[in-house]
């Protein structure tokens, strides 16, 4: 190895880890510029926004036999939806693209042109943007795929001609890596040391580039090179650091390539990308929004001040409470929120599942989408945007409930820091009923606290330590501030 490494123990639960490496991480060259210091990161995106994902065909990643919905394509089409969408949000939007390759969702390289025409997309991106939106399409991150079975497509051929094999990650045996059947795409990881899968890579983001798009995520499904044995790419037979220099020279290239037509288009990524590359993407899709390991916000914990997320299309909503319950996890973790549209421009309560669940109460969720939205950019903006996730503080009485999961409580809480040293806890009752807590600020010493909940706020002057029992009602948002 050519680094140190520490081993040690501690005592406490994950946000004592994160906490410590967290002071390790803040004096790393890759945490050099914070939000606010970040030039490369547009205005519009510390800004109300909310995303907003629609399939061009298909209704999932992988139904065949992946119809066009005449609602969404040409892209053009799903505008009239989006205006709506805009309006009960109160925001701009930043709608992302799927399903739009022309030979099947997620093919890459084959992907032009998109499905609806050339021309129409690039329409779209332009009406999109001038409505000052923010339009975005996803590539396939370092992926050859080469079969589709939504769409029957077979992409052997250009493969073939085109490096293929010579492209492709080896394991430690000399076969290729991926190629698995049975799935409803066929892909190949590529080594991004080779030649071949570098010009496909760069070839698919300038092709996405040239649509006109406002943000382009290129590295969906994870950033950074797979490990390969080959013993004739001209990298060291094993893993080893080339595969980071050869990854980020690549990303380098693949982001001038991303703002070749547009010099101010925003690069996110899927997924918490690997901290050494944390000012070379401007967000990231946090993918799993709804639950499971987004309840434990561990990378924005640790990163949230330099980088901003949408919470992503894994809602993992179960009915309209638990979608609630979404954007509760999501708000109160700093995320900015982003749905999945089914038919008719409607909000679905998760991505990757056939129109046949029932449909959430589309009123329900706009309204609480637009509140917290507005919570967020509102009287919780220097923690939500800005600020760092802490250990919270204690918080009592607050039922739970499981939407499988485990048990989570009907009151989704964070405490967060602001730049300025104020602490703030924000707290989200996504729930059907007028609920109380206990909520205990430590410290010492005379101070002022603000209590606002939804546009109400109280200010009182109190000695630390100090509980502030609060009543919160069906579906508020609170934030309680030690000035
Ligand atoms: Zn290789």
């Amino acid at each position: 190895m050519a680094y140190e490494i520490a081993l040690g123990t501690f005592h406490g639960d994950w946000y004592a880890a994160a906490d410590i490496y967290r002071n390790w991480a803040a004096k790393q060259p890759f945490t050099s510029r914070k939000l606010a210091q970040r030039s490369d990161i547009p205005k519009w995106l510390l800004q109300p926004l909310v995303g907003v994902t629609f399939p061009m065909r298909g209704q999932a990643d992988w139904d065949p036999p992946a119809a066009v919905n005449p609602e969404y394509t040409p892209a053009t089409n799903a505008l009239p939806y989006m205006d709506k969408l805009a309006k009960a949000f109160n925001t701009p939007l930043l709608p992302i693209v799927f399903n739009w390759e022309h030979s099947g969702p997620w093919v890459q390289p084959e992907a032009f042109p998109p499905v609806g025409g050339e021309a129409a997309m690039k329409k779209f991106m332009k009406i999109a943007k001038d409505k000052g939106w923010h339009p975005v399409l996803y590539g396939n991150g370092i992926n050859w795929v080469v079969g589709q079975r939504n769409t029957g497509y077979n992409g052997m051929e250009h493969y073939k001609t085109h490096g293929g094999d010579s492209a492709i990650a080896r394991s430690w045996n000399g076969t290729l890596m991926g190629g698995a059947e049975g799935g409803w795409r066929k892909l190949y990881p590529t080594c991004v040391y080779t030649q071949p899968a570098r010009k496909m890579i760069l070839g698919m983001t300038q092709g996405m580039a040239k649509l006109g798009p406002e943000v382009i995520q290129q590295f969906d499904q994870g950033v950074g090179a797979v490990h390969c044995y080959a013993t004739d790419h001209g990298h060291p037979p094993v893993p080893g650091p080339w595969m980071s220099e050869a990854f980020a020279s690549l990303l380098k290239l693949d982001n001038e390539a991303a703002r070749s037509q547009n010099p101010n288009a925003v690069v996110s990524c899927e997924g918490a990308p690997p901290e050494v590359y944390l000012q070379e993407f401007q967000f990231w899709d946090a993918r799993i929004g709804g639950g499971g390991s987004l309840n434990c916000a561990l990378f924005a914990y640790i990163y949230h001040e330099y980088m901003p997320a949408h919470s992503g299309a894994y809602l993992n909503s179960v009915n309209d409470e638990a979608l609630r319950a979404s954007v509760a996890r999501a708000i109160v973790k700093g995320y900015m929120l982003n749905f999945t549209l089914r038919d008719k421009g409607q909000i679905e309560f998760d991505w990757n599942h056939i129109w046949d669940r029932a449909i959430p109460d589309q009123q329900a969720i706009l309204d609480w989408s637009k509140r917290a939205t507005h919570f967020r950019n509102g009287v919780a903006r220097d923690f939500l945007v800005y600020g760092q996730m802490q250990q919270p503080f204690t918080i009592t009485g607050v039922p739970t409930r499981d939407y499988g999961y485990g048990p989570e409580p009907l009151i989704q809480s964070e405490t967060w820091k602001a730049p300025d040293g104020r602490f703030g806890v924000a707290m989200a009752n996504y729930s059907d009923n007028k609920r109380g807590l206990r909520l205990e600020l430590p410290g010492q010493g005379t101070k002022n606290i603000v209590i606002h909940i939804d546009d109400e706020s109280e200010t009182r002057s109190v000695t630390l330590p100090y509980v502030v029992d609060m009543q919160l009602p069906s579906r508020s948002l609170g934030l309680v501030e030690i000035k």
